[in-house]
C-alpha cells in the first residue's frame, strides 16, 4: 500500500496543473481499489462542492454538478469533516440522484473530505455497483490518500489562481504568517540557492538564438567538467564506472535531455527553468521506478542538473539588478540572502519556510522590512518580475492585485509614515508612565545597520548583540582580532550606553554554513551554550574578543544563551574569568563585566533564583521560552497558531521570572521580541521588568503607548490578564483595557484586511 501512496503522491505532484493532478488521483486510486468509480469534489468560492473530475461517472457532469454544504451525500460528508460509508447510499436520507452523473448504477459509496489546515476543500468519493461496505483496510487507504494529497491539491490551487489570474484581472492571495509588521508594495524577485533544482524561478526568453547559444555553452562547460573529472578518476575506477561518465555525457545530448531542454527553450522557456523542469521530471521517473537500481539513478540525475544549473546561473547570479522596491521571496530565506540586496532597494519579504520567530523574521523586523514568513502555498518560483503586495501585519501576499487593493494599502502606507513621523518627536523624550516610572527601552541588534536606526529612535542600551548574526555572513569562523574590530564598533557606537554581548548562539535554526550541525531535533540539541562550552577555543576566542573590544569604554555585558542549569553558568564564568585573566596577564586593563543569564528554557525558569544568585542580569529570551513551555517549534508555520506569547503560562512564567530575579537583587530584562510588542510591554512593565530590549521598528510605539498610561492602570491591567485561563481571554482583555486608553491603533497595527 505505502508503495502505491508514495507513486500516487508522487505523480500527482508532478502534474502540470490541478485539472491533471486531480485526473490522476481519481484514475489512480479508481484502479488501486479496484472500484469502478472514483471522483473528486473540490469546494469553490462560493463554499459549494464542484464535481471536478471523475473516472466512472460521466465526463459531461465535470464542472455541471454542484452541491452545497450538507447537501446530497457529498456535501454531508464536506459538513461533519468524516468519511461516510455506506452499503446502500440510496439508502441514505441525504442521498440526491443526479441524472447528468448516470450514478443510480452504484450501490456502495464511500465519501472522505480533503481537509487541508483545518479546512475542508473538498470530497473524495469511491462508489461501486455491488452492494457492499467498504472495508476497514480501504477506508483508511482513502483517509491517508485525502490527507496526503491535501497539501498537494492546496498547492496546485494557489498555482491555478495564479494561472487564471492573468486572465480576469484578479488578485490571488496567499495566506502566510505575520512575520514583521508593514505594507510593502513592489516586484518579486525569487532568491534561490546556488543550483537548487526546485527553486529555480520561472522566466521567458524573449531571443532564442541568444538563449541556446547560452544553453550550449553551458552544457559544454559541464561536459568538459564531467570528461575531467572521468580522467581524473581513470586509476580508481573499474570499466562499470567508468561507463557512468559515458553515460552521464550521452544524457546531455541533444537526443537525450539536452533535446527536451532546446524543446522548451524554442517555446519560449527560459533555459535555467526549462533545464530545471526536465531534470525534475526525469528525477521523479526514475525515483518512482519499482527497480532499486533505475531507482538510484535518480540521484545522478540531480548530480548533472546541478552541475549544469550551476553553470547557466553563474552569469545571471554575478550580474542581477535588483529593481526599486523588491520583494525578495524564497523557499527558505536567510540572513546571508538579504545581504546580496542593496538595502535602499530592499522593500518586503516573502518566505514559504519559517515562522514568525524564525531568526530572518527577527532581522526583518529590526530593519523594519514587511514579512510574511510561512506562505507554503504559495509558487513562489512562478512570481518572479510580478506585482506584489506583502502585507506584515496580517501575513497576507497579494499577487497582480486589484487597482483598488492597491490603492487600500498604499492608503495604509501613507498613514503608516505619518504615524512614524509623529512618533520621531519622542525620540528625546524619556520612557515613563504618566505617574513617572521609567521603563529605559533598549534594542537588539545584530547588524551594523541597526546601530543608526536604533540610535535614530532614541534607543537607551543594548539589551541583546546577537554576535552569530556576523558569524553568519561569513565564510568561515571570524578570527579574535576580526571579531574585536566588530565588537568594538558597536560597543563605540553606543558608548556609554550599555551594550549586551551574547556569547555565541548557534544551532536551531542558526546554523552556519562552514560548521554544519545536522540533527534530527535542532532546537532540542546542540544549540548556544552547549556548542561553545563543548569548544571552550571558540568562546574563548570570542570573550577575549569582547574584553579587548570593551577596553577604556567599560560599557559592555555578556549574556549567556540557552542555559538550563547551574553547572553551565559555572563553567561559562570560569572561562570568562579564565580569558580576562589571560588578557590581564598580557597587559590589558579591563573590569570583569557584568555576566548575566538568559533565561530560554523552563529547566531556567525553576532555577531563576539560583541562577540569579550567581549572576548581575537575568534576561528572558521569550522566543525560545515560548516554544519550550508550549511546545511549538517557532520555526515551524504548520503551528504557527499555537505559538501564543500571551498564552497564560508564559505569562505566569515571566512573572515568576522577575520576582525570583529580584529576590537576589538581579536585574531582570526581557529581550525577546514579546518586549516590542506594545501590549505587552506594558504588562511587563506592571510586572516589574527592568528593562525592555526590542527591535528598534517597534521602540517607538512602545515609548508612546507608556507614555501614555498610569503605572497603576498598567497593574490593574495585569491583574485582570493574570487571572484569565486562556490566551483568547488574555488578548480579550488587554483589547478592552488598552481601547478604554485609546491605545488600540499603536497596539494592534492598521485594519489591514479587506473583503474581496
Ligand atoms: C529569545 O529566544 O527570545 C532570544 C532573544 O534569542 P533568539 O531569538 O536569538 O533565539
Ligand atoms: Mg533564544
Amino acid at each position: 500500500m505505502l508503495n502505491y501512496l508514495r507513486s500516487i503522491v508522487q505523480e500527482v505532484n508532478a502534474a502540470r496543473d490541478l485539472q491533471s493532478a486531480l485526473n490522476i488521483i481519481v484514475q489512480r486510486v479508481k484502479s488501486v481499489m479496484v472500484t469502478e468509480v472514483c471522483s473528486a469534489y473540490l469546494r469553490d468560492g462560493q463554499g459549494n462542492f464542484v464535481l471536478m473530475a471523475t473516472d466512472g461517472l460521466n465526463q459531461s457532469s465535470v464542472g455541471q454538478v454542484t452541491l452545497a454544504l450538507g447537501e446530497g451525500l457529498v456535501g454531508y460528508v464536506a459538513q461533519r469533516e468524516e468519511p461516510i460509508n455506506l452499503e446502500q447510499a440510496t439508502a441514505h436520507p441525504k442521498y440526491q440522484y443526479f441524472e447528468a452523473t448516470g450514478e443510480e448504477r452504484y450501490s456502495s459509496f464511500m465519501g472522505v473530505p480533503i481537509i487541508h489546515q483545518r479546512q475542508v476543500l473538498g470530497v473524495l468519493v469511491v462508489q461501486q455497483v455491488e452492494r457492499r461496505r467498504f472495508d476497514e483496510g480501504e477506508e483508511a487507504f482513502l483517509v491517508t490518500m485525502s490527507a496526503q494529497l491535501a497539501g498537494v491539491i492546496a498547492h496546485a490551487e494557489a498555482t491555478g489562481a495564479l494561472k487564471v489570474m492573468g486572465q480576469k484581472a484578479r488578485s490571488a492571495r496567499f495566506k502566510g504568517v505575520a512575520g514583521s509588521p508593514g505594507v510593502a508594495i513592489g516586484r518579486a524577485v525569487v532568491m534561490s540557492p546556488a543550483a537548487d533544482l526546485r527553486s529555480v524561478p520561472f522566466r521567458a526568453c524573449t531571443d532564442v538564438d541568444a538563449e541556446l547559444a547560452f544553453f550550449n555553452r553551458c552544457l559544454a562547460s559541464a561536459r568538459n567538467d564531467i570528461k575531467e573529472l572521468g580522467k581524473q578518476l581513470e586509476a580508481r575506477l573499474n570499466a562499470q564506472e567508468q561507463a557512468l561518465f559515458d553515460a552521464y555525457l550521452s544524457m546531455l545530448d541533444d537526443a537525450s535531455l539536452g533535446g527536451e531542454v532546446v524543446e522548451r527553450i524554442r517555446n519560449g522557456m527560459g533555459a535555467a527553468y526549462a533545464w530545471s523542469e526536465v531534470i525534475l521530471e526525469h528525477e521523479r521517473n526514475f525515483s518512482s521506478m519499482n527497480d532499486a537500481y533505475l531507482r538510484e539513478r535518480a540521484a545522478d540525475i540531480r548530480d548533472l542538473g546541478r552541475r549544469v544549473l550551476a553553470y547557466l546561473q553563474e552569469s545571471t547570479q554575478k550580474s542581477r539588478v535588483f529593481p526599486e522596491n523588491a520583494i525578495l521571496l524564497g523557499e527558505e530565506l536567510t540572513a546571508s540572502m538579504l545581504g546580496e540586496v542593496p538595502k535602499e532597494r530592499l522593500a518586503g519579504m516573502v518566505s514559504v519556510q519559517g515562522s514568525s520567530n524564525s531568526h530572518v523574521a527577527i532581522l526583518a523586523r529590526a530593519m523594519g522590512i514587511p514579512t510574511v514568513m510561512g506562505a507554503v502555498d504559495m509558487p513562489f518560483t512562478q512570481l518572479e518580475g510580478r506585482e506584489l503586495i506583502v502585507d506584515g501585519y496580517r501575513g497576507n501576499v497579494y499577487c497582480d492585485p486589484r487597482e483598488d487593493l492597491r490603492q487600500h494599502f498604499e492608503a495604509i502606507c501613507a498613514e503608516e509614515q505619518e504615524l512614524v513621523k509623529g512618533l520621531e518627536a519622542l525620540k528625546d523624550l524619556p520612557c515613563e508612565t504618566t505617574d513617572k516610572h521609567r521603563v529605559p527601552l533598549w534594542v537588539n541588534t545584530g547588524l551594523m545597520a541597526d546601530v543608526v536606526r536604533s540610535l535614530e529612535r532614541g534607543a537607551e542600551g543594548v539589551g541583546l548583540y546577537r554576535t552569530e548574526i556576523p558569524f553568519l555572513l561569513r565564510e568561515r569562523f571570524p578570527s579574535e582580532e576580526e571579531q574585536r574590530l566588530t565588537y568594538r564598533e558597536q560597543l563605540e557606537a553606543f558608548a556609554p550606553k550599555t551594550v549586551t554581548m551574547r556569547t555565541l548562539d548557534i544551532g536551531g535554526d542558526k546554523s552556519l554554513p562552514y560548521f554544519p550541525i545536522d540533527e534530527e531535533n535542532p532546537f532540542l540539541g546542540w544549540r548556544g551554550i552547549r556548542v561553545t562550552l563543548d569548544h571552550p577555543e571558540i568562546f574563548l576566542a570570542q570573550v577575549r574578543a569582547m574584553l579587548k573590544a570593551s577596553e577604556g569604554l567599560n560599557n559592555m555585558r555578556i549574556m549567556l544563551p540557552m542555559i538550563s542549569s547551574v553547572g553551565e553558568l559555572d563553567a561559562s564564568k570560569a572561562l570568562i574569568y579564565r580569558a580576562h585573566q589571560e588578557l590581564v596577564e598580557e597587559g590589558y586593563q579591563i573590569e570583569v563585566p557584568p555576566i548575566g543569564v538568559m533565561i530560554e528554557v523552563p529547566a531556567a525558569v525553576y532555577q531563576a533564583r539560583e541562577l540569579a544568585a550567581r549572576s548581575d542580569f537575568l534576561s528572558v529570551g521569550s522566543n525560545d521560552l515560548t516554544q519550550y513551555l508550549l511546545a511549538v517549534d517557532r520555526n515551524n508555520p504548520q503551528v504557527a497558531d499555537l505559538y501564543q506569547a500571551f498564552h497564560p503560562a508564559v505569562l505566569r512564567a515571566l512573572h515568576q521570572i522577575v520576582r525570583d530575579g529580584h529576590s537576589q537583587g538581579a536585574s531582570v530584562g526581557i529581550c525577546g521580541e514579546l518586549a516590542g510588542d506594545p501590549a505587552a510591554a506594558v504588562l511587563l512593565m506592571a510586572m516589574g521588568y527592568d528593562v525592555l530590549s526590542m527591535n528598534a521598528t517597534n521602540l517607538p510605539k512602545v515609548k508612546k503607548v507608556i507614555r501614555s498610561i498610569t503605572l497603576e492602570q498598567a497593574e490593574d491591567l495585569l491583574d485582570q490578564v493574570m487571572v484569565q485561563e486562556d490566551v483568547e481571554a488574555v488578548l480579550q482583555c488587554l483589547d478592552k483595557g488598552l481601547e478604554s486608553a485609546g491605545l488600540s491603533r499603536l497596539v494592534s497595527g492598521p485594519p489591514t484586511d479587506l473583503t474581496e
